[in-house]
């Protein structure tokens, strides 16, 4: 009996920590508000990779056999018209356990239109990733240029947190590997969500400057996880 009361002492502030420190559970049942977050939710040595413009049947499958060999999980910032060409590779992001994240139907410059116009067009996106993945979770929305208008309202109200980004490497030049592996290892600071892309072109690069950055950021003690869902 003192044996098993000793085991309970032990085990209880243990599972709290544990359950207190998955990112999943605050995921799950944390409602979205309209804050654009920038950011993870544990801060310190943590980053957070997201995608943007794809899926791309040239860039992201090899981006996706990259994150699984050096266990990356990320978040894949899709346009419905993208998913309406590649529903497959919309499934394969969701086996892998990347999240999904609304990135307009057309990538339009939203900032302008009415909530109603936005609500049209980020449902239209839902669907067509819903029509790949029936009940996919889709925790995010990220507005195509940054240019959030009215947007963080309305994603907020269909369940999705406006998703910014700290850095951006500007890969969409693209200036060469070296060149991207410098500004993310130069411009990564301490919870930072970064913005790469793996559609609107060849991204070669970007992929290589994962490959590069991932293991030199681990062994300085980094840590990949997901965004926050709240700012
Ligand atoms: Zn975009």
């Amino acid at each position: 009996m003192a044996a098993a009361r000793t085991m309970t002492r032990l085990l209880v502030p243990l599972l709290v920590a544990a359950v207190g420190a998955t990112p999943a559970r605050a995921d799950r049942s944390t409602p979205p508000t309209s804050a654009i977050v920038d950011s993870t939710a544990q801060g310190g040595r943590t980053v957070s990779f997201t995608f943007d413009d794809g899926p791309d049947p040239q860039n992201t499958p090899r981006l996706l056999k990259l994150l699984r060999q050096q266990q990356i999980r990320a978040v894949f910032c899709l346009t419905g018209d993208n998913v309406l060409a590649s529903p497959g590779l919309v499934r394969w992001i969701v086996a892998e356990g990347h999240l999904l994240c609304n990135h307009s139907t057309h990538h339009d410059d939203l900032s302008t239109w009415t909530p109603e116009a936005i609500r049209a067009d980020l449902l239209e996106t839902n669907a067509a990733i819903r029509a790949a993945v029936p009940w996919a979770r889709i925790p995010y929305f990220r507005a195509p240029f940054g240019a959030w208008g009215r947007t963080p309202a309305v994603a907020a109200s269909l369940g999705m947190q406006p998703l910014g980004w700290r850095l951006a490497i500007s890969d969409w030049e693209p200036p060469g590997t070296e060149v991207l592996v410098d500004r993310l290892m130069n411009g990564i600071t301490e919870g930072a969500v970064v913005l790469m892309h793996d559609g609107g072109g060849d991204r070669t690069q970007t992929i290589e400057a994962v490959g590069e950055v991932t293991p030199r950021l681990r062994a300085d003690g980094w840590r990949l996880t997901v965004p926050a869902r709240r700012g």
